[in-house]
């Protein structure tokens, strides 16, 4: 039996046993009934964590059902844009030295360099640093802090059914429990968005709008010993800068991000625009990366969400957040950031259901449309512009939009500026009351 014991913030012990319905509070050995919570969170990835953190922190009764045990893995290249390291200070207490502290920064990016067609078409200082974590400690850490919250952890519990009208999963344990609300959190594969009702989830867009991505980790002492001359692109010696290519495969890009100890080399575009052969393009990339002696090595593949996010995710007691409802930014994929504040909506969208009876389906999308779809809207528009250009070949409008607007847009990757016309907007920041 996996136990897990949590100090609390609070100073309060808490020992959890893991797929039991026994908890041990305050040294009171006392079975709690999965069916005594107010909320299931199912997906403890940074969207299920911060919804379940949050939830708990409002004094409601938060059940976390995560399929795997902490620390697991999770494919994923760690970039924490600026977006997502304010909201770890707003709204975790997590300022940058903290982060440290807690060994959450495995790498920092202070220079980028961003290639079309071969070329590097842009490149410099950030004036604000990109970030990289591992997930293993990343998610972990703050599944945990769910936990000192006052949220029931339950690891290695699976959610093998959703009966979203009854209000009720079946546990793979066999365990049927019912809660009042129920939030999908469980990843891009999510179990929870496949109960919801055909008129919530168009599958048609969601399929157009889905992207795959495959991704390697390198060792560096491997990279420098391998790396040849034969590739058309040199990257950066010294392995520090994020690359991105933004031609590498069809409607989608490449990327190289560095690691402390290794560089993670990711491929990923949209499945409709890129058929099959997808494995084959990426052995391509990594030749003209100069890094052709990997191209033996097997990429972790998952899908990616690429715009596919479903405006309206939630039904009755049922809210989507995280990848399980798409939300992911259209042009890179970049999806912790959009993890964190989905779930941050649904919280608070919940407590004010709870508290105030406001109707929960409506006050989340409400939130959703006021905070961060016309963002995720104007995103499409650019990714549609950027890509029907590079699709007709026409590569010189987008090296003239990038030299003109390149600050501009990486201030709205970073989540300063508007992707609506690149105006100064901190409205991705702002507290949600
Ligand atoms: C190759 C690749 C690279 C990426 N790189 C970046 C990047 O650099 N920066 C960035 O910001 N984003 C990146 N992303 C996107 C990012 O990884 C996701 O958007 C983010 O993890 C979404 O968080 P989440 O909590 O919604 O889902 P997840 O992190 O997927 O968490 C879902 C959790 O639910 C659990 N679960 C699933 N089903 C069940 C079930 N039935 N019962 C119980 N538990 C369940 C899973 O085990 C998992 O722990 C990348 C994605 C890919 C594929």
């Amino acid at each position: 039996m996996h136990i897990l014991l949590l100090k609390s913030s609070r100073g309060r012990e808490k020992k959890i046993m893991m797929g039991t319905e026994f908890s041990l509070i305050e040294g009171r050995e006392k079975p709690v009934s999965r069916s005594d919570y107010d909320i299931f969170v199912i997906g403890g990835g940074p969207a299920g964590s911060t919804a379940a953190y949050l939830l708990a922190g409002f004094g409601h009764r938060v059940a976390l059902l995560e399929k795997q045990k902490y620390p697991r893995h999770k494919v994923c290249g760690g970039c924490l844009s600026q977006k997502s390291v304010k909201f770890l200070d707003r709204v975790f207490s997590l300022p940058v030295p903290d982060l440290r502290q807690e060994d959450l920064i495995d790498f920092v990016g202070t220079t980028y360099a961003l290639y079309i067609e071969g070329t590097r078409a842009l490149a410099g200082d950030l004036a604000e640093p990109f970030y990289f974590t591992r997930r293993e400690r990343y998610d972990a850490y703050l599944a945990r802090r769910a936990g000192e919250a006052g949220a029931d952890i339950y690891e290695d519990v699976e959610v093998v059914a959703v009966d979203r009208a009854g209000r009720t999963i079946t546990t793979s344990e066999g365990d049927r429990c019912s809660a009042p609300i129920i939030i999908g959190a469980d990843g891009i594969h999510s179990r929870v968005r496949r109960s919801l009702p055909g008129h919530i989830v168009d599958r048609k867009r969601w399929q157009e709008n889905l992207g795959l991505a495959l991704e390697v980790a390198i060792p560096r002492e491997e990279v420098q010993a391998l790396a040849e001359e034969g590739g058309s692109i040199r990257l950066d010696g010294d392995l520090a800068a994020p690359h991105l290519f933004l031609t590498a495969c069809r409607w989608g890009y490449g990327w190289v991000f560095p690691n402390r100890d290794a560089i993670v080399v990711g491929l990923g575009g949209l499945i409709r625009k890129n058929g099959k052969g997808f494995r084959d393009r990426f052995g391509e990339f990594l030749k003209t990366l100069g890094l052709s002696a990997f191209t033996d090595r097997r990429p972790m593949a998952s899908p990616l969400s690429f715009g596919n996010y479903i405006p309206t995710p939630a039904c009755g007691g049922t809210l989507l957040v995280g990848d399980a409802g798409g939300f992911a930014s259209p042009i890179l994929g970049e999806g912790i950031f959009y993890a964190h504040r989905t779930a941050e909506l649904a919280a608070h969208a919940v407590h004010r259901h709870i508290t105030t009876g406001a109707p929960l389906a409506e006050t989340y999308t409400r939130l959703l449309q006021h905070r961060l779809i016309p963002e995720l809207r104007a995103e499409v528009t650019l990714r549609d512009l950027i890509h029907g250009c590079l699709d007709a070949r026409m590569r010189i409008p987008i090296e003239v939009l990038m030299n003109r607007t390149g600050a501009r847009v990486i201030d709205a990757v970073q989540g300063s500026r508007s992707f609506l016309g690149f105006r100064k907007d901190d409205s991705l920041h702002t507290a949600v009351w």
